[in-house]
C-alpha cells in the first residue's frame, strides 16, 4: 500500500525528485547548521535556503499557508496547521504569538472541517528557562507572576479552541520543561474534555516513562468522565535528551535503542485503542510499520477506517507516500503544515534537514521510491 508515488503528476514528480535529491545529503544539512549557530548569521532568503523553506514550511503567514493547504481537499487530507516560531526569552514575544494562535483560530473556525486542529508548542508561549523551572520546582514569590502569565496564555487558547470549535494539539519539546506542560494540559482537559477533546497532548514514545504516564492519566479521565486526546510521536529531540543529561549528571530520560521506542509507540497505540471510548489518538510518524500496526489493530477491533478516535499525520513535505494513501482508503490524515517567517522558522528547518540527512533517515526511502516513478515516467 505505501510503495509508490503514482498519485503524483509528471511536474510535481519532478519538483520533488529535485527537492529529495538536495535534502537527503548530510553535507548540506551541516553546512546549513555550522552557518546559522557558528557564524551567527541571519538566514538570506536566497536559493537553496528558499527551497528548503517552501518545501518543509506551507507559508510566511496565515494568509499564504490557507492557500498551500488547498490542494489537500480533494484528496480528502485534513490540515494541522502549526505556527512555527520558538526559542525567545521575551514576554513580547510570547503575547504576540499567543496574538497570531487567536487571530488563527478565527481565520480557520469557518474552515474546521478542512483545517480541525491547531499546534502549538510551549516554547512559542513560555521561554524554556521558566518552564523547566516550573516543571521542577516549587513555585516561589517570585516567579508567581510570571507563572500566572504563562498559564494565562495557555488558557486564553483552550478558551478559543472551545469556542471554535477547533482542537488544540499542544506539542512536546525537552523533557525538562514536560512537568509543567503536562499539568497545563491536563488542566485544560479537565475544564473543556467533558463532551468532546478540544485539548490534546503530545507523547514522545522515546521517553522511558511515558506509556506509565499515559496508563495513569487515561485511569483518571475514567474517573472525572473526560475524554483525552493524545498525538503520539517518538520523539524529536534524542541526540539532545541524552548529551544534555550526561552533562548534568542525570540519568538519560530517552531509550538508547531504537527497537524499545518502536515497541514501546505501538504499546501507546494499543493501549489507547484497548480504552477507544475515553481516548482519541493521532499516529503521527513516518513509521511504516507503525502505521500498519494501527491499521490492523483497529481492523480487528472492528473499527471503521474513519474511525473519528483515530488519526494519522505526517509532515508536510514528508511522507506524502504514507499520507495520500491513507486518505485514499479513507482512514482520518492530516497534514502538519508549519507557517512561520524564514527567519523564525529556522529551528524547524534544522530539525527537518536532520531527520532527512540522516543515515536510516526516510526521505533516503522517500528518494528511492520517486526515482522508481520517475524511471516509469521516462520509459
Ligand atoms: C505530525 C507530526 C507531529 C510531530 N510533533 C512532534 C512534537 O510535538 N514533539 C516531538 O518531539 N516530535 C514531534 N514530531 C517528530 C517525531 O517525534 C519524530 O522525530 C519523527 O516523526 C521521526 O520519527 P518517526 O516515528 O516518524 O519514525 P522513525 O524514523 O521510525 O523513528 C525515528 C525516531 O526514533 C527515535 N530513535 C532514533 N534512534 C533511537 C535510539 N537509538 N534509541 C531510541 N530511540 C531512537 C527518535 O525519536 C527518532 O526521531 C512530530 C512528527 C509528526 C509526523
Amino acid at each position: 500500500m505505501f510503495d509508490s508515488y503514482s498519485f503524483l503528476s509528471a511536474e510535481e514528480l519532478r519538483k520533488q525528485r529535485q527537492i529529495y535529491r538536495f535534502i537527503t545529503r548530510r553535507w548540506i544539512y551541516e553546512m546549513g547548521k555550522w552557518y546559522v549557530q557558528k557564524l551567527h548569521l541571519p538566514v538570506p532568503a536566497i536559493y537553496p535556503v528558499t527551497l528548503i523553506f517552501r518545501h518543509f514550511i506551507g507559508g510566511k503567514n496565515i494568509d499564504e499557508v490557507i492557500v498551500t493547504i488547498q490542494k489537500f481537499k480533494p484528496k480528502n487530507i485534513k490540515v494541522i496547521l502549526d505556527y512555527a516560531v520558538e526559542g525567545a526569552d521575551d514576554q513580547k514575544f510570547f503575547d504576540q504569538n499567543l496574538q497570531v494562535f487567536l487571530n488563527t483560530m478565527d481565520k480557520i473556525s469557518a474552515q474546521k472541517d478542512q483545517i480541525p486542529f491547531l499546534a502549538i508548542k510551549p516554547t512559542a508561549l513560555a521561554s524554556e528557562k521558566w518552564l523547566r523551572i516550573f516543571s521542577e520546582e516549587n513555585i516561589t514569590t517570585a516567579g508567581l507572576e510570571i507563572y500566572k502569565a504563562i498559564k494565562n496564555r495557555f488558557f486564553a487558547l483552550f478558551d478559543k479552541a472551545y469556542k471554535a470549535g477547533v482542537i488544540i494539539l499542544v506539542d512536546a519539546e525537552k523533557s525538562y520543561t514536560q512537568n509543567f506542560v503536562d499539568k497545563m494540559v491536563w488542566e485544560g482537559m479537565l475544564q473543556y474534555n467533558k463532551d468532546y477533546p478540544f485539548v490534546w497532548n503530545t507523547v514522545q514514545l522515546y521517553r522511558k516513562d511515558r506509556l506509565d504516564f499515559m496508563t495513569e492519566e487515561i485511569r483518571a479521565a475514567y474517573l472525572k468522565g473526560i475524554y483525552v486526546g493524545y498525538k503520539l510521536v517518538r520523539g524529536a529531540y534524542h541526540e539532545q535528551e541524552i548529551l544534555e543529561a550526561q552533562k548534568e549528571g542525570r540519568e538519560s530520560p530517552v531509550f538508547d535503542k531504537k527497537e524499545d521506542t518502536d515497541k514501546q509507540y505501538d504499546d501507546a497505540i494499543d493501549l489507547s485503542l484497548k480504552n477507544h471510548s475515553r481516548v482519541f489518538f493521532m499516529c503521527a510518524t513516518h513509521n511504516k510499520e507503525s502505521i500498519l500496526h494501527a491499521m490492523q489493530q483497529m481492523k480487528a477491533m472492528n473499527l471503521k477506517n474513519n474511525d473519528e478516535h483515530v488519526w494519522f499525520s505526517q509532515l508536510y513535505g514528508m511522507g506524502d507516500y504514507l499520507t495520500y494513501p491513507l486518505a485514499e482508503a479513507g482512514y482520518n490524515v492530516a497534514k502538519y503544515v508549519p507557517f512561520a517567517p524564514i527567519s523564525q522558522a529556522l529551528p524547524y528547518m534544522i530539525r527537518r534537514m536532520e531527520e532527512n540527512s540522516n543515515a536510516i533517515g526516510m526521505a533516503k526511502y522517500e528518494l528511492q521510491l520517486i526515482e522508481k516513478e520517475w524511471k516509469k515516467l521516462k520509459k
